[in-house]
């Protein structure tokens, strides 16, 4: 294409179809770039609300286990195939996936200070109002 825009055969035409098909490539990486931000972002949210509230309960560790291995896998692939955009959304995935399995790790024994909830009578354990059956030692709540 610029080699025949260069040797002066190029039509107006197909230099206009050019430059569109080139804006709207630019486009597309640009917005690349921020569905990167938006995921590698999105993880922060998820760690913050660990670290205020230290709670991991209902947080799968081994979901965030296998995403930080997969991803962290990917990153290395994405630096083989010298894919500078791919490279940086594996890093900028891994990283706070790797965070939030020491955060569900570091608090797994954390849970809400509810006071107004039933103790289990087996085992002394915080009951939600909900549950029929104590999570804990399996005693049938009152
Ligand atoms: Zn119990």
């Amino acid at each position: 294409m610029l080699d025949s825009f260069a040797a002066g055969g190029l039509d107006k035409n197909s230099l206009i179809s050019y430059l569109v098909k080139g804006r709207s490539l630019m486009f597309l990486y640009s917005l690349s770039w921020i569905a990167i931000f938006i995921l590698s972002i999105s993880y922060w949210f998820q760690i913050w609300k660990i670290h205020v509230h230290k709670e991991v309960r209902d947080i799968s560790l081994t979901y965030n286990l296998l995403l930080a291995i997969g991803f962290g896998i990917l990153g290395f692939t994405a630096y083989d195939e010298r894919s500078l955009i791919f490279f940086v959304k594996q890093i900028s995935t891994t990283i706070p996936v790797i965070i939030i399995v020491f955060q569900v790790i570091y608090h797994r024994d954390e849970h809400w200070k509810d006071t107004i909830g039933k103790k289990c009578e087996g085992c002394s354990k915080q009951l939600e109002r909900r549950w029929k059956f104590c999570a804990h030692c399996g005693r049938e709540a009152e």
